[in-house]
């Protein structure tokens, strides 16, 4: 079956692109073409936006109660739980996630998210009446905030859609989505289900491309929101925009987290822990913890477990359910992460693990041996800046003050754990850790808590009644004493 598409999902409907540029999806792992879609172009994101627009501010959508919006998207959900093999397969076909990880969070965690904004929905104070401080009633109530522009990252493509849309189809909004070039495949599957759910027309429109239309959408005088998953450099010069016009937005960015390692942590759990947080989806996380903070007690047993540990990874066809680290998303990633290991030997960090070459017995494809330093001062560059693929920094500190003042000492701040035998000592330590997700002796992402970044990684919250308020705007009517 070919995976080629020759329209964009615009107004309900399969829609011929304004120009013939096209994208070609490139197998990270056998560099071979996978898929031929269209290209979007400004010209087609101005018909998108003209659909939502039309939506909106004539559609049936906005103007349902909220309950009739849960009916139609506990439908879509329905169905998209009946593809999520199907989805996960896409999306490693696309961007060359490790099947074993695509089929927890790749589909099946974006499912999760619709079933927990549906529950959070359903209790939602929509319309809640207080009594003012004169004694007087006053409504205060939740409405949509308008046509939202969704723009998602390559790595985790249906989490960062769905945490968008979701939200923004339950408040009674409209969208645009557009999704990043390297990964267009999974938007067409969801397009179908939205639709096969009824979801009326215009009410969401995804027009897939690069940065161009991307800027262009964020800069449409008919978006009202941008929701933005991507790099901190992009995020920047979003915010500006939208700060310029005073459009409302929220921003999850990158990430340099830190997983410190008390001197009481079952090293064994750990190390498997790191595994998971510091390596998921072949390192390209934005919660991805790379920063391994060790006490100087136990530097070198941490050391040698992780570099072993981490040798020992399988690596290779994403395909394969063994596969544990799969190929970087594009050759640019793969040259990207080498020159940080590159950088990494420069500093003068130790390497213990990995390093720069082809892993064995992969001639093809945009392969990185994982990698591990020790030795690594947080200075350091490959300490500080997001390599977004799989390499870790072993970092010594002192004691518990000096492991919380490092983890802190970076420009992000997204997530982070801490590993430790005292469930009380690790949550201290997590109240002092400035991110906006924090685990003990775990990292499983909650979505009915909110989760975003301090810092230089976002602004705003996904996810849990705080995911679903960005997409809402706060009136107050004020009401009449009841007479009598
Ligand atoms: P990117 O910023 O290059 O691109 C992200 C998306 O934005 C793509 O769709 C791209 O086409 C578009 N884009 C880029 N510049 C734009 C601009 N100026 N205006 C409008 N759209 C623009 O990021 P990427 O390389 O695709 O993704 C990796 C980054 O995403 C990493 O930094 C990672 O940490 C971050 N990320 C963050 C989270 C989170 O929740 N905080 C989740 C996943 C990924």
């Amino acid at each position: 079956m070919t995976l080629d598409r020759d329209a964009f999902f615009i107004d309900g409907t399969w829609t011929a692109p304004a120009s013939g540029r096209t994208i070609q999806v490139v197998s990270p792992h056998s560099e071979q073409v996978v898929a031929t879609v269209p290209e979007g172009t400004p010209a087609d994101i101005d018909a998108a936006v003209a659909a939502a627009r039309r939506a909106f501010d004539h559609g049936p959508w906005p103007r349902l109660t909220p309950q009739e919006r849960i009916d139609v998207v506990q439908v879509f959900s329905g169905l998209y739980a009946g593809r999520l093999a199907e989805m996960a397969d896409l999306i490693t076909t696309e961007m060359g996630s490790p099947t074993s990880f695509a089929n927890l969070a790749q589909s099946p965690a974006p499912w999760m998210q619709i079933e927990a904004f549906l529950g959070i929905a359903r209790d939602y104070p929509w319309e809640e009446t207080r009594t003012g401080v004169l004694g007087t009633p006053v409504m205060v109530r939740r409405e949509p905030v308008g046509v939202v522009a969704a723009i998602p990252p390559w790595n985790v493509p249906q989490f960062t859609i769905m945490s968008k849309v979701i939200p923004a189809l339950l408040a009674g909004c409209t969208v645009v989505v557009k999704p990043a070039p390297e990964t267009p495949l999974d938007g067409y599957l969801m397009a179908e289900l939205l639709r096969e759910a009824g979801v009326p027309a215009g009410v969401v429109n995804i027009v897939a491309g690069g940065r161009e239309v991307g800027e262009h959408l964020v800069a449409h005088p008919g978006v009202d929101k941008v929701a933005f998953t991507g790099s901190t450099d992009a995020g920047r010069k979003i915010a500006a925009v939208c700060g310029q016009q005073l459009k409302r937005v929220s921003l999850e960015l990158g990430g340099k987290s830190a997983a410190i390692v008390l001197d009481d942590a079952d090293l064994g759990i750990a190390i498997e822990g790191l595994k998971f947080t510091a390596l998921m989806n072949s390192g390209q996380a934005c919660v991805a913890q790379t920063r391994i903070l060790a006490s100087r007690t136990r530097y070198a047993e941490v050391v040698d477990a992780l570099a072993e540990a981490v040798s020992g990874m399988q690596v290779g066809d994403p395909m394969d359910p063994a596969t544990e680290i799969g190929p970087m998303v594009a050759q640019r990633q793969q040259e990207r992460v080498e020159k940080y290991i590159a950088i990494g030997q420069e500093e003068g960090a130790r390497l213990v693990a990995g390093g720069n070459g082809r892993p064995d017995g992969l001639d093809r494809g945009w392969y990185v041996r994982p990698t591990v330093f020790a030795d690594v001062d947080n200075r350091m560059r490959i300490a500080q800046e997001e390599i977004f693929g799989p390499v870790l920094s072993v970092i010594p500190f002192d004691d518990v003050d000096d492991a919380v003042r490092i983890a802190n000492d970076s420009d992000y701040g997204l997530a982070g754990t801490v590993w430790t035998g005292d469930q009380a000592a690790g949550l201290d330590v997590a109240r002092r850790v400035r991110t906006g997700t924090y685990g003990v002796n775990t990292y499983t992402m909650d979505f009915a808590a909110p989760f975003g970044g301090y810092k230089a990684s976002g602004l705003g919250r996904e996810f849990g009644p705080e995911g679903l308020g960005q997409y809402t705007e706060l009136k107050s009517i004020y009401l009449e004493a009841p007479a009598g």
